[in-house]
């Protein structure tokens, strides 16, 4: 694969809250110029007048491009871009009749104003939100920050222990990541990082969570899921991950391999203790030679109980 743009998760949504910021801007920017030209007479610029501006404006023509993608498929842009539309026509024509000096009635005023603030609140609501989302990603692997995790495992522990359902976490560390810095340099390296990180939060099911642990380690919460289904699932992205070739922006070929340590996520168990117990079956699948899933055993690790 070619290595994604580091952090494109977080990128994605970072254009997201600029593309509503600046879409913002431009309300603004067209309210002034509309009071401009109503107060001095002046003929309004052809974009303030033009019904159905909304798909020659930047933002318009910004969510046309994406809409059939996601998170912008969700109905909360739906509803943000129909605030949009029906403001830049309400706008169009108050402007068109403002200036050739007829008298615009006051309640159509309001109404104006009532879709400029329908809007601006729709919009901070929903840049609030994707600003909210970014701080739980970590900036070079997209992968959510281990904040975000302890909140979740604690979710996850409660849930376990009121359904009875099982579910399991593993670590995962890339083997020999250190030569691969050696060789190819830290910025490559940062990059194959967040390669395999894409691989995992891609590759998983859609309801597996990935976490960045440590420094080229994470740890993967797997809901609802025994260890021999747990075991299968990881050992699929494992050997997806062995296969493939790393490509980073210069040109250079990276293989690379993970191990996996799995364990039970014991809802009886503190979470510490359970990360522990993934750990310690990290280590196993180190010692056993790197590229493969170990199941946390109490005899078989050293010093588990
Ligand atoms: P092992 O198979 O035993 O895991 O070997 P390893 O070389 O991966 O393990 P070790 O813990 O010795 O080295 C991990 C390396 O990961 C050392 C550190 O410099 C590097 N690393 C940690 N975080 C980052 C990062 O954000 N970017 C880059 N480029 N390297 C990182
Ligand atoms: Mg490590
Ligand atoms: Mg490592």
């Amino acid at each position: 694969m070619v290595i994604p743009d580091a952090a494109s998760h977080r990128s994605r949504h970072e254009a997201i809250v600029n593309a509503i910021e600046r879409a913002l801007y431009g309300i603004d920017d067209r309210l002034v110029r509309f009071h401009r030209s109503a107060v001095s007479k002046v003929r309004p610029d052809d974009d303030l007048i033009h019904l159905g501006s909304h798909g020659g404006s930047e933002f318009g023509a910004w969510y046309e491009e994406r809409k059939e993608n996601p998170p912008l498929d969700q109905p909360a842009f739906e509803t943000l871009v129909a605030l949009h539309e029906a403001l830049l026509n309400h706008l169009a024509l108050l402007a068109e009749r403002a200036w050739k000096s007829e008298k615009v009635p006051i309640e159509e005023y309001d109404a104006l104003l009532e879709k400029v603030k329908a809007f601006q609140e729709q919009a901070h609501r929903m840049a609030k939100a994707f600003q909210a989302a970014i701080s739980d990603i970590d900036p070079l692997t997209g992968a959510q920050t281990r904040q975000v995790m302890q909140r979740d495992l604690k979710r996850e522990v409660v849930r376990g222990r009121r359904s009875g359902s099982p579910a399991c976490i593993a670590l995962a560390d890339i083997d020999h990541f250190k030569a691969i810095n050696d060789t190819f340099g830290h910025g490559v390296g940062d990059q194959v990082l967040a390669a395999v990180s894409t691989e995992l939060i891609d590759n998983l099911r859609p309801y597996d969570s990935v976490y960045r642990y440590g420094g080229e380690e994470f740890l993967i919460c797997l809901p609802d899921t025994g260890p021999e289904e747990a075991r299968r699932v990881l050992d699929r992205v494992r050997a997806r991950i062995a296969k493939e070739t790393f490509t980073s922006d210069d040109g250079r070929e990276v293989k690379l391999t993970v191990s996996f340590g799995l364990t039970l996520l014991n809802p009886r168990r503190p979470i510490p203790e359970i990360i522990e117990r993934a750990d310690k079956a990290l280590y196993v699948a180190k010692e056993a030679g790197r590229n493969r899933v170990e199941v946390w055993r109490a005899e078989k690790s050293a010093g588990g109980g």
